[in-house]
């Protein structure tokens, strides 16, 4: 069975063909600036890698040209789009409706247009990729894997704020959560490489990357997550603010002679560490910076650990312990830094991490867990696409 997954944004989409007898993608690749100048797509298959500048006005257009590209003699990874089995989607809001991946269907179209509002610049452009994969595709089972599907299972108090109440009932304002599908994937993988069983498992899976979440999850249900109402909510990130006081908000607005929507801006665009370093959004950057002197990017560096460490110590007294912490992303999977200092002096909670292990990790799942330690500490490379594939090919085929 081929399973496209469909990643697509307000003006690109990223895709991948996964053969799942092999669950490895046979072909990738992306068609950016959509409806812009000069559209391309890059796509790799066969070994071969090729850029393909083509107008593509619309979401159909760049499916259409993606699919050619999948089929092409030279450079594609199929012969005909009838090998293409079913289509998974990445949407990033059920609004709370799904706690699993569910089979496209007007319904589920429904809970996802009733959504937009929560998520205004993804969620429109993941229902462009739906009815551009239908238009061009008709008849192959798609499937709709929620960025935040994972979390539906967070208990009343975690997902509620101190509101008045009726804010939650009339305007659904509550804690969501995002990178679900992550959080899934890199807490089953660790429940599986350790031989624990699921229902008896208590696994902190911090997901640091450009966005950075942090979950809680207790016998395979997760029941706590930093990011919250939007993804600006939990630690700070490479440019967003993360939690701060909302009263801090109005005081600006008043200093700065600015509205509301563009304070939120700033807080989702100028913040995190560009914000506090004044150097860059990207942790490489910020260690070099630091370690020249930079005062700023050691601060912006200093404020994300303690922030995680925060969360993780707080996680484990939410759910009664800790089992295993897994890194994963960008930062999780490769700055061996930011692995060190988020579980440092965490000795009383029985973490202790090899720190040879941690600073030359091995590829795929590697095991960073120091001598004597009660809690397993693992880097686990995260596969979104993976997981889409898999819920897509098991609903297709219950489907049939
Ligand atoms: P996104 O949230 O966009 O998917 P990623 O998970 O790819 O982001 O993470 C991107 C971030 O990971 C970069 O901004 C950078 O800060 C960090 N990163 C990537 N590689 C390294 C590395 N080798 N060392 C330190 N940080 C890294």
């Amino acid at each position: 069975m081929k399973v496209l997954v469909i990643n697509a944004g307000s003006s690109s989409l990223k895709y991948q063909l996964i053969d799942m007898q092999t669950e490895k993608a046979i072909a990738k690749g992306g068609c950016e600036r959509i409806g812009l100048e000069g559209s391309f797509l890059k796509h790799k298959a066969n070994g071969k890698e090729v850029t393909i500048t083509s107008p593509m006005p619309d979401h159909k257009a760049a499916i259409e040209l993606t699919l050619a590209a999948l089929v092409n003699e030279e450079y594609g990874a199929i012969k005909s789009m009838s090998e293409i089995d079913a289509v998974g989607h990445r949407i990033v809001h059920s609004g709370g409706v799904y706690d699993r991946s569910v089979l496209i269907n007007e319904e589920v179209m429904n809970v996802c247009a009733e959504n937009i509002e929560f998520a205004p610049l993804h969620q429109p452009a993941n229902i462009m990729g739906v009815n551009a994969c239908k238009a061009v595709m008709p008849g192959v089972p798609m499937v709709a894997t929620f960025d935040n599907a994972f979390h539906a299972t967070m208990p009343e108090k975690a997902y509620m704020f101190a509101l008045p109440y009726e804010y939650y009932e009339n305007y659904k304002i509550r804690r969501y959560g995002f990178h679900g599908t992550s959080h899934r994937f890199v807490s089953g993988e660790a429940a599986k490489y350790l031989g624990a069983d699921v229902n008896n498992f208590k696994v902190i899976t911090c997901h640091l990357g450009n966005g950075s979440s942090i979950a809680a999850i207790k016998n395979g249900k997760c029941f706590d997550t930093s990011m919250s109402f939007t993804p600006l909510g939990g630690v700070p990130m490479g440019t967003r603010s993360g939690d701060m006081d909302p009263a801090i908000l109005e005081y600006l607005a008043a200093k700065l002679n600015l509205g509301i929507s563009e304070l939120i801006t700033i807080c989702n665009k100028k913040s995190g560490v560009m914000g506090v370093s004044g150097v860059s959004s990207d942790f490489r950057d910020l260690a070099n910076a630091a370690n020249e002197g930079n005062h700023r990017a050691q601060l912006a560096l200093d404020m994300f650990i303690y922030s995680c460490k925060k969360y993780v110590g707080s996680y484990a007294a939410a759910i009664g312990g800790v089992d295993c912490i897994v890194f994963t992303a960008g930062i999780g999977e490769h700055d061996a830094s930011v692995r060190a200092g988020v579980v440092s002096e965490l000795e009383y909670m029985g973490v202790v991490i090899d720190e040879q292990k941690n600073a030359n990790p091995t590829d795929g799942i590697c095991d960073i867990t120091g001598e004597g330690s009660k809690v397993k500490v693992l880097i686990i490379p995260t596969n979104e696409e993976l997981v889409i594939a898999r819920d897509t090919a098991e609903l297709a085929a219950n489907a049939k």
